[in-house]
């Protein structure tokens, strides 16, 4: 059992990914798909007239500002658009692919952040109108269901609050919390780059294996979003996936190369 996310970055042709999700599937394999959609979101937004905007938190990781608006539109762009997408290209390779957020059947449960805390001109202010949530729970029991019946579940990454409103969730968190939830063999996180670089310019400086336990000395080395992957990834392991593969999502068959180990390998 295989949890694979896919990137959201601007230059990702999902089509690889498809053919090659499909042909594990077709020999056996259950694989989950969990995707994110930054790059379709910020398209939508810009469309809209309604541009992203993104705050640091104190501690230097990158998130999106996400007020009613800009989850409307990401819900528009992500869990109308691109899973849509998605669905209907595995469909075309003859998986059974059905699409959700986390809204549905209560898939995922979150705490709404209502104080997000943030860096503005060298201050920490506090963002009380952002709609995004902390991961509480995963229905795995759905999952289960849908895997059971051979359909390849494709998760958007939304969640409900305790309030019962639909937040934005970090797709690699997702990924990790259901891959724990379901004990899957591997969780994959395909992204725009060969894995973590020493030298994010230079994608010849690939770090090939980490073990969980030296995951922290490379927190300065990830920057960006590349930081929440690492976090994602030391969830998953300490949640007790036996491997967290970052790989490049660019590849000719992106999943089975990683599955290759080819790519950043996090292990316990
Ligand atoms: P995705 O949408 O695939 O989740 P992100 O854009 O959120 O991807 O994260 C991947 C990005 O992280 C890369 O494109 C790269 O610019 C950035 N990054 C920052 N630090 C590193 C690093 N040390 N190694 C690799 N990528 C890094």
């Amino acid at each position: 059992m295989l949890v694979v996310k896919l990137g959201g970055a601007a230059g990702i042709d999902f089509q690889p990914l498809v053919a090659d999700v499909a042909s594990l599937i077709h020999s056996g394999e259950k694989v989950v798909l969990v995707h994110g959609g930054s790059a379709a979101a910020d398209e939508l937004s810009h469309k809209l007239g309604y541009p992203p905007q993104h705050f640091f938190s104190p501690s230097g990781v990158k998130s999106r500002y996400t007020d009613k608006k800009t989850l409307e539109i990401m819900l528009m762009a992500c869990a109308g658009q691109l899973n849509k997408l998605l669905v209907a290209a595995l469909q075309a390779q003859g998986v059974n692919a059905v699409g959700l957020t986390g809204l549905d059947g209560q898939l995922i449960t979150a705490k709404r952040k209502k104080a997000v805390r943030a860096q503005k001109d060298g201050r920490v202010i506090v963002i009380r109108d952002d709609y995004s949530g902390q991961i509480e729970h995963i229905n795995s029991g759905l999952i289960q269901l849908l895997l059971q019946a051979d359909y390849v579940p494709v998760i958007s990454s939304f969640a409900l609050s305790e309030e019962g409103e639909a937040l934005n969730v970090d797709a690699d968190r997702v990924a990790a919390q259901v891959a724990v939830a379901i004990k899957a063999d591997a969780l994959v996180l395909l992204t725009n780059v060969p894995g973590l670089l020493q030298n994010p310019a230079d994608h010849s400086t690939l770090i090939d294996r980490i073990a969980e336990s030296a995951l922290a000395s490379y927190e300065d080395v990830a920057q960006g979003k590349m930081k929440k992957k690492l976090l994602a990834a030391k969830e998953a392991v300490a949640g007790g996936i036996s491997q967290v593969i970052i790989a490049d999502a660019r590849k000719k068959l992106p999943v089975s190369q990683a599955l290759a180990q080819e790519g950043t390998v996090i292990t316990p």
